[in-house]
C-alpha cells in the first residue's frame, strides 16, 4: 500500500481537471487530493487511477468517476459531525471522501464481498465510519434517523420514501434517478411534508438494486 510523489502528482492533476470542469468546493478538494484512490482500485487499473472515469471493482460493481463523487459531495454540503448516510458503499472511496469532511458516516453496502472487503480496507487508510452495515439501502437506516444528508452511490429507478423520510429538517437527499440514464437529484427537506426538488443533469450509476437483501 503506498502512496508515492508521482501518485501525489497525479493527484493534483485530477484536482486542476475538477476544478475546469466547474468543482469548487475547497473541502471537496482538499479530500480528493489527499486520499490515495489508486489503493481502492483492482491492480490492473492502478495505471488509471487518477484519470477522471469509473473503473470496475469487485463483484461487478464500479468506482465513481471523481467527478461524480466531487459532485455529488459538493451538494451535500456537508458540516463538520453531521450524520451522513450513503447507500451503495462499494470501493469506499465515497465514504472515505465523506469521512475527510468531518461527517459521521454510516454507509449500506448489499454485496457482501464488497461490505467485508471495504470493512477491512477503510480502517487500514485511517478512516474510521461510524458504522458500516450489509444490508438494502431502499430502507436506509431508521435507527440511526435523522440524517443531516444521506447520499446515494447507485441509480435509483425511483426516490426511496424512507430514505425521504429520515431527513432531518433543512437536511439533503443526493440522489440519481432513472434507469439506464439518472439525473441528479437534490431533495431538500423543509419541513415535515415539504421537499424543495433541483435537478443537475445526467449521469450514469450501476443500478440500486431492489428485494436483495
Ligand atoms: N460509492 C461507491 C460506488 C459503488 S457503485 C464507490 O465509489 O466505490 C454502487 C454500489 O451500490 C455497489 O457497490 C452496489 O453493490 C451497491 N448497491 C446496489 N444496490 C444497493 C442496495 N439496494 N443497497 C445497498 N447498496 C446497493
Amino acid at each position: 500500500m503506498k502512496d508515492t510523489f508521482k501518485h501525489q502528482g497525479l493527484r493534483q492533476k485530477l484536482v486542476d481537471v475538477l476544478v475546469i470542469k466547474g468543482i469548487q468546493d475547497k473541502q471537496v478538494l482538499a479530500a480528493i487530493r489527499k486520499i490515495p484512490r489508486h489503493l481502492f482500485m483492482d491492480s490492473s487499473f492502478l495505471d488509471h487511477a487518477y484519470q477522471d472515469k469509473a473503473f470496475p471493482i469487485a463483484a461487478d460493481q464500479t468506482i465513481s468517476q471523481p467527478y461524480t463523487v466531487a459532485f455529488q459531495s459538493e451538494l451535500l454540503q456537508v458540516k463538520p459531525s453531521d450524520k451522513v448516510l450513503e447507500i451503495g458503499t462499494g470501493s469506499g472511496y465515497q465514504t472515505a471522501v465523506l469521512c475527510e469532511l468531518g461527517a459521521k458516516v454510516y454507509s449500506i453496502e448489499r454485496q457482501q464481498e464488497l461490505f467485508k472487503k471495504t470493512s477491512k480496507f477503510l480502517p487500514k487508510l485511517g478512516y474510521r465510519p461510524k458504522k458500516l452495515i450489509f444490508g438494502d439501502g431502499y430502507k436506509g437506516l431508521k435507527e440511526e434517523a435523522p440524517f443531516a444528508s444521506i447520499i446515494v452511490t447507485a441509480g435509483a429507478p425511483f426516490v426511496p420514501k424512507p430514505l425521504l423520510s429520515q431527513l432531518a429538517i433543512g437536511g439533503r437527499l443526493v440522489i440519481p434517478v432513472g434507469n439506464d440514464v439518472q439525473t441528479m437529484t437534490l431533495f431538500i427537506r423543509k419541513g415535515e411534508k415539504e421537499f424543495e426538488k433541483y435537478e443537475f443533469g445526467e449521469f450514469r450509476f450501476v443500478p440500486l438494486l431492489e428485494d436483495k437483501n
